[in-house]
């Protein structure tokens, strides 16, 4: 991947800035993608990723507004929906947190600009991980199988997906972006939106418990 354009979806969490480490480990060129929709966290979203993206001093982070796209859609990760469940991060709760269409609409977006951008063979980058799978459809192993055949297709061959941790827990990948040193303490997860994590929200406790696996502390406990 050395050398080669890489559109990521940078969301500004643990997972997604993990992958930009990696990514970078790879001397991939990594342009991050913020995508900009109605979720009841989106605001303190942009706030990490821009974060994010200075402290990797980026290609500037590419903001895409996919407002239109998501408002009126039911889900309690938006505005208008029903209200976020507390709890575990799986289970009926959770799939409440579902945004219909989500990855598909974002993995568009990013291949899009991978194709349109320099070279033989470019990247669209997802984060998701094995954790997602139960509850979000669009992060399984099939539905990626199928969307990287559907972006072969249509990019006639340019453009790749890339989701290194659709088979690894969430625990796994924050071990890998301790080793990459990836900055943490930047990033933000909570679906409530506030600076600090809540740490009551589905999103907080598999994180808080992904750092606790690792025998670490995540860093916005102690702040
Ligand atoms: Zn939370």
């Amino acid at each position: 991947m050395e050398g080669r354009s890489v559109f990521l979806s940078l969301s500004g969490g643990a997972d997604s800035t993990t992958l930009y480490a990696f990514l970078l480990a790879k001397k991939a060129l990594v342009t991050p993608v913020f995508f900009r929709y109605p979720s009841k966290h989106n605001d303190m979203e942009r706030a990490a990723a821009e974060r994010v993206a200075a402290r990797y001093s980026a290609r500037s982070l590419l903001q895409v507004d996919l407002s239109g796209v998501f408002s009126g859609l039911r889900s309690g990760l938006l505005h208008g929906g029903p209200p976020l469940p507390d709890g575990e991060y799986n289970g009926e709760n959770l799939r409440q947190t579902v945004v219909p269409g989500r990855n598909t609409v974002f993995l568009a977006v990013l291949a899009a600009h991978a194709e349109s951008a320099e070279g033989e063979r470019t990247y669209a980058a997802l984060g998701v991980h094995g954790g997602d799978h139960a509850v979000y459809p669009d992060c399984r192993p099939e539905y990626l199988e199928a969307a990287r055949r559907t972006i072969r297709l249509s990019s006639l061959g340019k453009v790749e997906i890339v989701a290194p941790f659709a088979a690894m827990s969430k625990a796994e990948v924050v071990r890998l972006g301790l080793e990459l040193e990836a900055p943490y303490e930047l990033t933000r997860s909570c679906y409530a939106g506030g600076d600090a994590p809540c740490r009551v929200c589905p999103t907080c406790r598999a994180r808080e418990e992904a750092f606790a696996t690792n025998g670490a502390v995540d860093p916005l406990i102690r702040v």
